[in-house]
């Protein structure tokens, strides 16, 4: 199975991703993780995308193209694989459908996370992650522990560097302007489906579930 996860920052297409990853046994491919995780080891990647990612400006096309072609040249996305944060622009979406081409790939579905700019405002200034392994939290529905350290790892839990209100409202225009265009984008292409991304955690997985007639 082949999926594409669309939608604004903050409405759980990571957590939603994992959890699909788990259940099909397919990779998660989250740009947005790749790329912190450079800016982490300070590789040329990492240091080419890290002002992009402060001002929550999308990094260039030519760069996450790259780095998608070659994710998904290795092993374990034979089975399949989510994309989670890509494509973000429409060049992104053209490249993505030659790599298709090339590779003789079928993309399944395209999964439209659907949220309102308030909750999604309120979501991610109050989200918080491990700095080690990614692990998510939130200050109101999933508090970090006491110490502050991760529960998965014992690594210490922060705030996103791009989690910030402003910068979160630059994000979300950024989003309206370049990569909202990709619904009606997949949706021409007879590939959309939206889910409400409003709920629990087990409520929104029932949905998308229900869309890939997993249940
Ligand atoms: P995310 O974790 O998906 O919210 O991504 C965090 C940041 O990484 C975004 O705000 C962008 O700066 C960058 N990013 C992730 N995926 C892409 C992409 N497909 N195209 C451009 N920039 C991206």
């Amino acid at each position: 199975m082949i999926l594409i996860l669309l939608g604004p920052p903050g409405t759980g297409k990571g957590t939603q991703g994992k959890l699909l990853s788990e259940r099909l046994q397919i990779p998660n491919i989250s740009t947005g993780e790749i790329l912190r995780s450079a800016i982490q080891n300070q590789t040329e990647l990492g240091n080419k995308a890290k002002s992009f990612i402060d001002e929550g400006e999308l990094v260039p096309d030519d760069v996450m193209i790259g780095l998608i072609e070659q994710r998904l040249q290795e092993k374990d996305c034979q089975p399949g694989f989510i994309l989670d944060g890509f494509p973000r622009t429409v060049s992104q979406a053209k490249a993505l459908e030659t790599i298709f081409e090339r590779a003789g790939l079928t993309l399944n579905h395209v999964i439209s996370f659907e949220l309102s700019a308030a909750k999604i405002i309120e979501r991610l200034t109050s989200r918080r992650i491990c700095r080690v392994c990614g692990k998510d939290y939130n200050l109101i529905t999933n508090s970090p522990p006491k110490d502050n350290r991760c529960l998965n790892c014992g690594g210490e839990i922060v705030q996103r560097s791009d989690d910030t209100e402003a910068t979160v409202r630059n994000r979300l225009g950024v989003y309206e302007q370049k990569t909202k265009p990709l619904k009606e984008y997949f949706n021409r292409k007879g590939q959309l489906k939206t889910v409400n991304a409003a709920g629990s955690v087990e409520e929104i997985q029932h949905r998308i579930a229900e869309i890939l007639a997993l249940n």
